[in-house]
């Protein structure tokens, strides 16, 4: 049984990897590549590209009563899982599948005229409403498996991800997983087929399907990892594997060879949309390495994260921004350093759940930053009662992150002098050994990446980065 669980790879595919009937076939090549080497999978799929935002758009529309506007979304969906299905599948096996999608879209079709009819979404029916992006994606994908030769199984995940009722953003209860996964998932593994399961959903005790927010297939890649016990993570994206920034922003990105547990999950946390924040705990927890790899280029070796990074002669590994956040000045004259003060502020926003992601305090006002999206009116009207307060919109946190942030003097100097031209609003260093933050306007983010990247990315340690691509370039 062991032996079967260290051979055990958890591979999961983003929604890119599993966008259409090509990316399909090579998303079965490669899983087919891992069994050829006598591993075995358990693979979790994203919904197809786009997909998830549709379906959220068509619950919004049901949800304002527009029944059409709804309709049509999820009619345009439908023809899109067939039309794949039909280009991916031998005609045999596509009629055998067809039933199960088009019941699929029935009962989406159902549910839509339901909402519409009430006029109302609630976030335990908009989660229902999504699931069925990777409920339809991951049966197309098994079957398209099973085609391959690589014995694929569906595996509905609602029956192994047991949440509790956050709808919209699930919390895993990590026992409950692990026994579902041990009663459900393993016996299909240990008899030699290939487990496919949707990533992202899941269920709560009473068997209501929930979700585990947005990006979420990572972290269910990480809690079926961590709970099979498996000997690898995979996360199959479009990219080479974890880049120096987002390539969208700097086009000479480069990959990152090995990074940390914690320099990933910091990156994750701050923005750098290609892993889920809460990835990489499950992982940690039980030692498992986790690979970012890319399904365009398999050939790649991507970023291996571990618990413990190589060292590194540059400071920083990645740079990562996060958007739509506000920054909340709440000033109250003398007070501050008052007794119980700062706790009654932080109080308000532990009533309202609104995470905060950075803090300053000057000598009458303190300064902190928020998610635009939190419930920002009442988290104000409730704090206005204690102090003045101001809001600031449209801000972004650029996060620098680095285990060898430490081992450098001078760091600070050289990134601020790098973005001397932008304004930046909030500083935090040290509150985290491994990241520099700042806080500046969103619309000057990706200039600010850009200076900052030239500065610390054109001469780097060759042993951590990977500079084939721009050699390449040069050599041209
Ligand atoms: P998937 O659908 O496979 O989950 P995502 O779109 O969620 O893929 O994440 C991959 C994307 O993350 C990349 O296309 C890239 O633009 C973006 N990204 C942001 N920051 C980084 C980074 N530091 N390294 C690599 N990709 C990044
Ligand atoms: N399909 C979901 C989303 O788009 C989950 C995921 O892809 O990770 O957010
Ligand atoms: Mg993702």
């Amino acid at each position: 049984m062991s032996s079967a669980r260290e051979s055990l790879v958890v591979m999961k595919f983003g929604g890119t990897s599993v966008e259409d009937a090509v990316a399909m076939q090579r998303t079965a090549a490669i899983v087919a590549g891992r069994r050829n080497k006598g591993l075995n999978a358990v693979v979790v799929v994203s919904a197809m590209a786009k997909v998830t935002d549709l379906m959220i758009a068509s619950g919004s529309a049901a949800g304002r009563g527009d029944r059409i506007g709804a309709l049509a979304i999820s009619e345009r969906l439908r023809t899109r899982h067939i039309d794949t299905a039909i280009k991916l599948l031998e005609s045999e096996r596509f009629l055998r599948l067809r039933p199960t999608i088009d019941s699929e879209f029935d009962a989406l079709d159902d549910l839509l005229r339901g909402i519409a009819a009430v006029g109302e979404l609630t976030p335990r029916t908009a989660d229902l409403v999504v699931s069925f992006g990777e409920r339809l994606s991951s049966r197309i994908v098994a079957e398209a498996f099973d085609q391959h030769g690589i014995a694929g199984v569906h595996v509905d995940a609602r029956s192994c991800i047991i949440t509790d009722s956050t709808y919209g953003k699930g919390v895993p209860q990590e026992a409950a997983i692990e026994a579902k996964l041990a009663e459900l998932v393993l016996p299909l593994v240990l008899a030699g087929q290939t487990p496919v399961m949707g990533g992202f959903i899941g269920s709560n005790e009473k068997g209501i399907t929930t979700t585990l927010g947005r990006g979420g297939s990572d972290y269910t890649a990480a809690l079926v990892g961590g709970g099979l016990h498996a000997g690898a993570i995979e996360i199959w994206t479009d990219v080479n594997g974890i880049m120096t920034t987002d390539p969208r922003i700097c086009a000479d990105a480069l990959r990152v060879r090995t990074i940390s547990f914690e320099e990933a999950a910091e990156l994750a946390y701050f923005g750098a949309k290609v892993l889920h924040p809460a990835t990489i705990l499950p992982a940690v927890q039980k030692s498992i390495p986790v690979w970012v790899l890319n399904s365009r280029n398999a050939e790649n070796e991507g970023t291996k994260i571990t618990a413990m990074a190589p060292p590194c002669a540059s400071p920083f590994k990645s740079i990562a921004a996060k958007k739509r956040l506000t920054i909340i000045d709440v000033v109250a004259s003398r007070m501050l350093m008052s007794h119980g003060y700062l706790k009654a502020v932080f109080d308000v926003f532990d009533k309202y759940q609104c995470a905060i992601d950075m803090v300053s305090t000057s000598e009458v006002s303190i300064s902190l930053t928020v998610d635009s999206n939190q419930r920002l009116p009442e988290i104000c009207a409730e704090l206005a009662k204690i102090a003045d307060v101001k809001l600031e919109g449209n801000k972004a946190l650029v996060c620098m992150v680095g285990e060898d942030i430490r081992g450098h003097n001078g760091i600070a100097g050289r990134v601020f002098s790098a973005i001397s031209h932008v304004n930046v609003r909030m500083i935090s260093q040290g509150a985290s050994e491994i990241n520099m933050s700042f806080m500046i306007d969103e619309e000057d983010v990706e200039e600010a990446i850009r200076s900052l990247h030239r500065v610390f990315f054109t001469d780097v340690d060759e042993t951590v980065f990977d500079v084939t691509a721009r050699r390449a370039v040069v050599s041209l």
